[in-house]
């Protein structure tokens, strides 16, 4: 019989495996009993929900057994089994290469797919297991301990590999077979009745490694416990036990009791789901191991969230907030969705419909006894009790995540930090449907605070004459700290909003305002703060006196500008553009960069001169002596601002040279 190959990323995973550090090989034994706990859900549920299979929720059951003879310790289950192909398909290949991937980013490796089927991508493959094989102890315990692997980390305690396996409704069972790296084998095998035995060699001791207690009821027993408590279906074990012979009647009172040795079906979990126990119940760690292990995160959560409730709809939720996002997060590829129960049975792994898109990073499950379990994907989205239970899910993680922030400011940083921006995004999508959901949570970074506030501590610290709620957009708050627009602001000691992220404006432009205060760019025309009389005398005049060249200067720049015009904003700089239509310079760069930007659409373009800068002087002294000098200024001074801005300038070449015309 031919030895078939793993696929590469297959390959590297068993090395890194086989290479793991001792003390995590233990949780070889929850992965499997995960994937037949997994296995008899798909039967089970295929029992409830279409075919008649004669079988009821008491035909399943999980069977362990060790034998120290034939150092072997097998895993069964009857649940849906696997077919040739799926034996193939599901083993010979890594399902979850998810972790792989993760791995990668961690040691900032090349992705997987760099590896080719073909054998051509070797060379890489080869370096990538050396580094894996000699990784640090802790990533290691990132990815084995915590992570889980599935199937293959039975390679992490045995030699050899056994799975024999009956898909249910054929009359043929198959046999994989795999000692390791160098392939498996597929045969014809033999089986009573569907389902999926799984028979671990288990290796021989070595120096540091006893795998011996691997054959030990007692340690088995303890790990079930440990990890697979709350498995639904029996995890069952025929143990040996011994009780006192019944002495004979004339046994004198003093004769040694004898003992004999029996064996005993004995149930290894108590089979409660976590989130069906009383929160007294469960540590911290308990929701921490529950959540690593069901939803594949290294890390513990931010957040576990377990909250029942009774009433026209009742349900369980136990929900969780990562401690930082997914590697894919922010790609098309994740998908959003809680698990759905009905009454302790999954009929749905990620049900899109429980969690709007502005929390979608959040984890978890729902368990309702009120959902009928015939309904179908399509028939859930219309269901009345699911919405119901949705929008008041929504609103829980709101008031959760707002105490948080009231509570635990730092951890809510965190939070923000992972998942800010996915807020942000909430607040645009949907034409601001979410917005008075989401508004409490946002952050911006403070011009005066030096830190994120809310909008709200915003508000409150606002001077009583405050209209607006001031902000700047930029690249980096380093940046938008030297921008000129906001010199006088500053000085005049109001707080500024710095946005850095591209979503930032358009968030707050959908929200209008927060509290009746509505949000001001320090590039607004009109930034309304309050002047005193003789100041706007003075500024009327000084316009009045150069308006002739500040004419011949928006002449210059025809269709680039509308209007040129003397401003207070500014303190230090020479020159600034400010915004004269809804659409910011900072929104202008957001939908040019975009793919297939319409690039007629332009911001107005105010160009501000420095009514106190010597600049000015300059020019009026050009006005009289030279009026193309004037207007090769106003270009110069114009691709100045924009440079400030961070915007392109049209003709950079034409700009240089300007620069050396002047200079020579
Ligand atoms: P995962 O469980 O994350 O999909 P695994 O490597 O553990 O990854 O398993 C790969 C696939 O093999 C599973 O998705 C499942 O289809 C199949 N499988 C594993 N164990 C069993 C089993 N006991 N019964 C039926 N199918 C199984």
């Amino acid at each position: 019989m031919a030895k078939k190959q793993f696929k590469a990323e297959s390959k590297r995973l068993l090395d890194l495996m086989i290479h793991s550090i001792y003390t995590h090989k233990e949780i070889f034994l929850r992965e499997l009993i995960s994937n037949a706990s997994d296995a008899i859900d798909k039967l089970y549920y295929k029992s409830l929900s279409s075919d008649n299979t004669g079988l009821s929720r008491e035909d399943f059951e999980i069977f362990i057994k060790t034998d120290k003879e034939t150092r072997t310790l097998s895993i069964s289950d009857n649940g849906i089994g696997m077919t040739k192909d799926e034996l193939e398909s599901n083993l010979g290949t890594i399902a979850r290469s998810g972790s792989l991937a993760f791995k990668n980013e961690q040691m900032g490796a090349a992705k997987p797919e760099a590896a080719k089927e073909d054998g051509s991508a070797d060379k890489e493959v080869e370096d990538k297991e050396a580094e894996i094989a000699g990784g640090t102890a802790n990533s290691d315990i990132d990815i084995i301990g915590q992570f889980g692997v599935g199937f293959y980390s039975a390679f992490m305690v045995a030699d050899k590999v056994t799975v024999i396996s009956r898909a249910f409704g054929e009359e043929q069972a198959w046999q994989w077979e795999s000692e390791g790296a160098d392939g498996y084998t597929i045969s014809e095998g033999v089986k009573d009745s569907h389902g999926t035995e799984i028979i671990l060699t288990i290796k021989s001791n070595a120096d540091e490694e006893k795998y011996d207690e691997f054959l030990e009821e007692y340690r088995i027993r303890g790990l079930i416990k440990r990890y697979s408590d709350y498995i639904r279906y029996p995890i069952h074990m025929m143990v040996e036990k011994s009780r006192a012979k019944e002495k004979p009647a004339d046994a004198p009172e003093d004769a040694e009791t004898e003992y004999e040795t029996y064996q005993e079906l004995e149930t290894l979990n108590s089979m409660v789901p976590l989130w069906k126990k009383s929160k007294s119940e469960l540590s911290t760690e308990d929701y921490n191991n529950f959540y690593k292990e069901k939803f594949y995160d290294f890390k513990d959560p931010l957040k576990v969230i377990h909250t029942s409730v009774e009433g026209v709809v009742s349900y369980t939720a136990l929900l969780y907030v990562p401690a930082q996002a997914p590697y894919n997060y922010y790609s098309k590829d994740y998908e959003k969705g809680l698990q759905l129960y009905s009454s302790g049975v999954m009929i749905m792994d990620k049900c899109a419909d429980l969690l709007p898109d502005c929390f979608s990073f959040v984890r978890g499950l729902v368990d309702s006894q009120d959902l009928s379990l015939n309904i179908s994907r399509e028939m859930l989205q219309h269901d009345r009790q699911l919405k119901a239970i949705a929008s008041r899910i929504e609103k829980k993680i709101q008031s959760e995540l707002l105490s948080m922030q009231k509570n635990d400011r730092e951890k809510y940083e965190e939070f923000y930090k992972a998942f800010g921006l996915q807020l942000k995004y909430g607040v645009y999508e949907g034409y601001g449907m979410k917005k008075e959901l989401l508004k409490d949570l946002l952050m911006f970074h403070s011009s005066s605070e030096k830190k994120l506030t809310t909008l709200s501590e915003y508000v409150a610290r606002m001077r009583p004459d405050q209209k607006n709620i001031y902000y700047a957009c930029g690249e980096t708050i380093e940046r938008i700290d030297k921008l000129p627009q906001i010199e006088l602001l500053k000085d005049k000691g109001y707080e500024i909003l710095y946005l850095t992220d591209n979503v930032d404006e358009f968030a707050l432009k959908m929200m209008m305002n927060y509290e009746e205060k509505e949000f001001k760019s320090a590039s607004d025309e009109d930034l309304e703060i309050q002047q005193t009389e003789e100041e706007k005398e003075a500024a009327k005049k000084q316009a009045e006196d150069n308006k002739e060249l500040l004419e011949l200067m928006k002449e210059a720049l025809s269709g680039k500008v509308t209007e040129v015009r003397l401003s207070t904003r500014l303190k230090s700089h020479p020159v600034c553009i400010a915004s004269g239509s809804d659409l910011s310079l900072e929104m202008e760069k957001v939908l040019a960069s975009m793919p297939n930007a319409d690039d007629s659409i332009k911001a107005d373009k105010i160009l501000e001169l420095n009514a106190s800068h010597p600049i000015l002087a300059a020019l009026q002294k050009a006005y009289q002596e030279d009026k193309d000098k004037v207007k090769a200024y106003a270009q110069l001074l114009y691709n100045q601002a924009l440079l400030i801005e961070g915007m392109a300038i049209d003709d950079p070449v034409e700009f240089s040279n300007a620069v050396c015309n002047l200079m020579v």
